[in-house]
């Protein structure tokens, strides 16, 4: 029998993702040695720390009870000292954080707790998917914002059409930036700041990438920006910072209404996250953190690579200095899903085609370089090999 999807459901695309592991698939099946420089997840294992507190909790038999839908108190303080420690924020853990089964939990059930069928949300483009996702889940309009390189990647806030900006009713930023690998600077975040105070709009940060940065730059918290609390709130999670993208755990901080409200929604759909998970993610947060510095020397190595390899090849880029990605325009001729088709099938290398985040990623290809340097090394030696020289 074949049932009737819900007018909801019947457009959505499959994630992204899905669509990559399938060629991936069967490319494996065709006996292809594939290197895939396509997902971002990080692949250094989490620390040793945080696994044994798991396991000590996960013995304790009152974490095998429902845990609360908003989180234990002693995660979101976790969290909130996080925030004080690292960036400067004082955070009222009962009433200004709320836990979620990972940040993109939060991102994409933010929507249905302010938008409205019909409602106008601004989402960047090229962006995270989830934004978009969960907007068109609610009823909401995405109204893309384009991210330009002769922008930096930011959004461009005085080209939005004043009639939008009036409509609009929430906003999605992220930086450091997936996929551009961009950063903003506090002049930036004023002006969001700003526009969203004129045109009463809630904005949703995303700083999933906070901690994965290089050459001695560290990324803010949106949180940090004077005014940032009266407009809006900033989702996060340990996954990056901590090698936990498998644990399911994130937060929502910021505007007290605005976590009340995403709280309140979440207790009618799940019942938070298992509390020995809490636990790992709060050695995480409480722990050493050591461990961040020395990843992100691991991801930089790999950067170098990566750039000086296609560089060589005949590309212009620069370092980023914050992310685990890679963004690059593709060569003359090609467009982004027939450059990331041309790179798999010469080289057996996967590369993400631009065009997957948002019309304004045509033309740009991501790499990933969350696999071992020497895997990396090799993507690119086989790229020069079997690729060559490229012209723009
Ligand atoms: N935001 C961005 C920009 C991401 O790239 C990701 C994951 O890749 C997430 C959020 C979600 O991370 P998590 O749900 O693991 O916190």
């Amino acid at each position: 029998m074949r049932f009737t999807e819900a007018e909801r459901i019947k457009n959505l695309p499959p994630y992204l993702f899905a669509r990559i592991e399938q060629v991936i698939a069967q490319k494996k099946e065709e006996g292809v040695d594939i290197i895939s420089l396509g997902i971002g997840d990080p692949d250094m294992p989490t620390p040793e720390h945080i696994i044994k507190e798991a396991e000590k909790q996960i013995y304790v038999p009152e974490n095998h009870q429902y845990p609360s839908s908003v989180g234990m108190l002693s995660y979101r303080k976790a969290v909130a000292d996080f925030y004080t420690k690292r960036f400067g924020v004082e955070l009222d853990p009962k009433k200004e954080v709320v836990s979620l089964i990972g940040s993109k939990e939060g991102i994409a059930h933010i929507s249905w707790c302010y938008l409205n069928p019909g409602d106008v949300v601004l989402v960047p483009d090229p962006g995270y998917p989830v934004y978009s996702g969960g907007a068109i889940l609610a009823g909401a309009v995405p109204y893309y914002m384009p991210l330009t390189k002769e922008n930096g990647f930011l959004p461009d806030l005085n080209s939005i059409p004043e009639d939008i900006a009036k409509k609009a009713k929430m906003m999605f930023i992220n930086y450091p930036n997936n996929p551009t690998g961009a950063i903003a600077d506090e002049n930036f975040y004023k002006e969001v700041i700003e526009f969203a105070k004129k045109y009463e709009i809630l904005v949703c940060h995303d700083n999933a990438y906070s901690e994965v940065s290089y050459d001695g730059y560290l990324p803010l918290s949106f949180l940090q920006i004077p005014g940032a609390k009266e407009v809006g709130i900033e989702f996060s999670s340990v996954s990056k910072a901590y090698n936990m993208t498998g644990w399911r755990i994130g937060w929502i901080a910021g505007n007290e209404s605005v976590v009340e409200a995403l709280g309140r929604f979440k207790s009618n759909i799940d019942s938070g996250q298992f509390q020995a998970v809490q636990y790992a993610a709060m050695a995480g947060l409480n722990g050493p953190q050591d461990i961040i510095a020395a990843n992100n020397e691991i991801y930089r190595e790999r950067r170098d690579v990566v750039i000086d390899g296609l560089n060589a090849m005949g590309w212009n880029l620069e370092k980023p200095k914050a992310t685990f990605y890679i963004w690059a325009p593709v060569p003359k001729g090609f467009t982004s899903a027939s450059f990331a088709e041309y790179v798999i099938e010469k080289a057996g290398v996967v590369v993400t085609a631009g065009n997957g985040y948002g019309d304004q990623g045509e033309g740009y290809f991501r790499v990933s370089i969350t696999i071992p340097k020497e895997r990396i090394v090799e993507a690119l030696e086989r790229m020069k090999k079997y690729i060559g020289k490229v012209e723009f």
